[in-house]
């Protein structure tokens, strides 16, 4: 018997900005919730989420 489950590495969220300049998102460009001096990846919400899917269960 194999288990199939799939692994969902938990990145570290970026915290909330309190207000603009918010960061673009690195894919579509459109600003994010996530403050302009936060170093890392910033996703909007609907990358976010596409990004989850991709990385949730693949095959
Ligand atoms: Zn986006």
């Amino acid at each position: 018997m194999s288990e199939d489950y799939c692994t969902i590495r938990e990145a570290p969220t970026p915290p909330k900005a309190d207000g603009p300049p918010y960061a673009e998102c690195v894919q579509c460009r459109k600003p994010t919730e996530y403050p302009e001096s936060y170093k890392g990846i910033t996703l909007c919400p609907v990358c976010e989420w596409q990004e989850a899917q991709r990385t949730a269960c693949s095959g």
